[in-house]
């Protein structure tokens, strides 16, 4: 599928054709986002909302054409909910710090969920800690599967929010979000979805969830590194703290008093990434002009085919095996470190992550140092997963 609109996939590595199969890491980026890139820096780069010269105002309306881009692609009521951030990171850090500091309160809980990355955990924690608040969290099952049913007993009358990940980066499970938000909810309890996994595999609809928040990353979805969304409803981002200060979140300033700017710029303190912003439009399309359900569809069906063949190695052993799943496959093989297997698929030229993925809990729950991860973006192709399974049996053979 469009393989040779990514560049960087004709490399070779060790002098053999590159698998990338880490997208969960982060994915390549086609010609056009490039070109996105540069065309910004050599046509129209200047800093935005602020001049009246006509390169700032060509980059001013470039990058809300984009905030429009990511409202249309989340779905979400109005770009005043749409908040530029350098990440996935950076948004859960913005709520859990600016949330934190409005709404939460010694005793006040906060839940989330054992398979989160450590980015939907520590900022938590910190929120927890300057709050005097307490962190609760929902297990999951040996599949990889939240313990759903748990979730209700878990909210108490001093639960403030729910904060959980679409979709688990180390195990593949797309969780039943609609559920924890139906159920959060019927507490008044709000819910952060951490969407870093999901937003270029499965389409979002953040009013048909109903979420309050939703954070993810462009560079997961095609676009460059250093730019993120925080989608929030507008009604908690009028009540929240700024999350920083400084330029164009201000309306006034004088000594005694400040005053903030409107949404969505009271949350976008500084200059932002602008020719980055301007490269998720152009990644956004990108996705759109292929269809993320046929995208979804293409890597369920290599998420079907690889962990077949894969599972006929013998003393495989799968980490996540959720009904439902994205194209991210974690295992181990017999007692073999997941290290030393990385290692050697390297130099067979194929990339994937090993290690704990930034989710020690998870390991933890399985009792593993790590795993191994392959994870499948557009391009990745049918051959690429014979080439990874073959390469798994010879390291195999040359570690046992
Ligand atoms: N949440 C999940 C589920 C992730 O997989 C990641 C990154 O791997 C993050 C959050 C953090 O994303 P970023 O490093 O782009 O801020």
């Amino acid at each position: 599928m469009n393989r040779s609109d990514f560049p960087i996939l004709q490399e070779k590595v060790y002098n053999k054709p590159l698998v990338y199969l880490d997208n969960a890491a982060t994915t390549q980026k086609p010609q056009v986002v490039i070109d996105a890139l540069n065309d910004y820096y050599l046509r129209i780069n200047s800093n935005i909302h602020r001049g009246v010269h006509c390169l700032s105002q060509l980059a001013t309306n470039e990058f809300e054409q984009a905030r429009e881009a990511v409202r249309q692609y989340i779905n979400a009521g109005s770009t005043q909910e749409v908040i530029f951030t350098r990440g996935a990171t950076e948004s859960i850090n913005l709520v859990a710090s600016s949330f934190g500091r409005t709404y939460l309160h010694a005793g006040d809980e906060v839940i989330v969920s054992e398979m989160e990355h450590h980015s939907n955990i520590v900022p938590w924690q910190l929120a927890c800690e300057e709050r005097g608040a307490k962190l609760k969290v929902l297990p999951f099952n040996d599949n990889g599967e939240l313990r759903i049913s748990e979730l209700d007993s878990l909210i108490t009358d001093r639960t403030k929010i729910v904060a959980m990940a679409h979709v688990s980066n180390s195990l593949g499970t797309v969780n039943p979000i609609t559920e924890v938000i139906r159920i959060a909810h019927a507490r008044n309890v709000p819910v952060l979805i951490d969407g870093a996994q999901a937003v270029a595999h499965c389409p979002v609809d953040v009013q048909a969830l109903d979420c309050d928040f939703y954070c993810f990353s462009g560079h997961k979805m095609y676009a460059p590194m250093g730019i993120g969304v925080m989608y929030g409803k507008e009604r908690w981002l009028n009540e929240m703290r700024p999350y920083q200060g400084g330029g164009e979140m201000i309306k006034d300033v004088t000594f005694e008093k400040t005053t903030y700017n409107d949404l969505p710029f009271k949350f976008e303190a500084g200059t932002p990434s602008v020719g980055d912003v301007i490269g998720l439009r152009k990644a956004i399309e990108y996705i759109q002009d292929i269809s993320l359900e046929k995208i979804a569809a293409y890597e369920q069906k290599l998420l079907i085919y690889t962990t077949e063949k894969l599972a006929k190695i013998d003393r495989m052993r799968f980490i996540g095996e959720a009904a439902h799943k994205t194209g991210v496959i974690s295992f181990l093989v017999g007692d073999i470190h997941p290290y030393d297997m990385g290692v050697l698929l390297d130099h067979q030229g194929i990339a994937v992550r090993t290690g704990h993925h930034c989710t020690q809990p998870v390991m933890t729950h399985f009792g593993i140092p790590g795993t191994i991860r392959a994870s499948f973006g557009l391009y990745n192709t049918f051959e690429e997963a014979d080439a990874l399974v073959e390469a798994v049996v010879k390291a195999k053979n040359m570690l046992s």
